[in-house]
């Protein structure tokens, strides 16, 4: 069974997975610190994750200059 994450929409496996509904601890710190931000209205650059945050707000709002960040595999 699979799950979309519900910050960054990867489809994620559900089974034997820790951070589940999530993909990954950080998807779960970024979802953690979004609370965080709504209540306490703080940055969130204390993740040092700037690029994801960028992430999503192009899913909600408009792609960036990335035409499309999925389904690209370079490593
Ligand atoms: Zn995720």
């Amino acid at each position: 069974m699979k799950v979309s994450c519900p910050v960054c929409r990867k489809m994620t496996q559900w089974k034997g997975n820790p951070w589940r509904p999530f993909c990954s601890e950080r998807c779960k710190t970024i979802d953690l610190a979004s609370w965080a931000s709504e209540e306490y209205r703080i940055p969130a650059e204390r993740l040092g994750e700037e690029e994801l945050e960028e992430e999503r707000r192009g899913k909600t709002d408009e792609p960036a200059d990335v035409p499309s960040s999925e389904g690209g595999d370079a490593a």
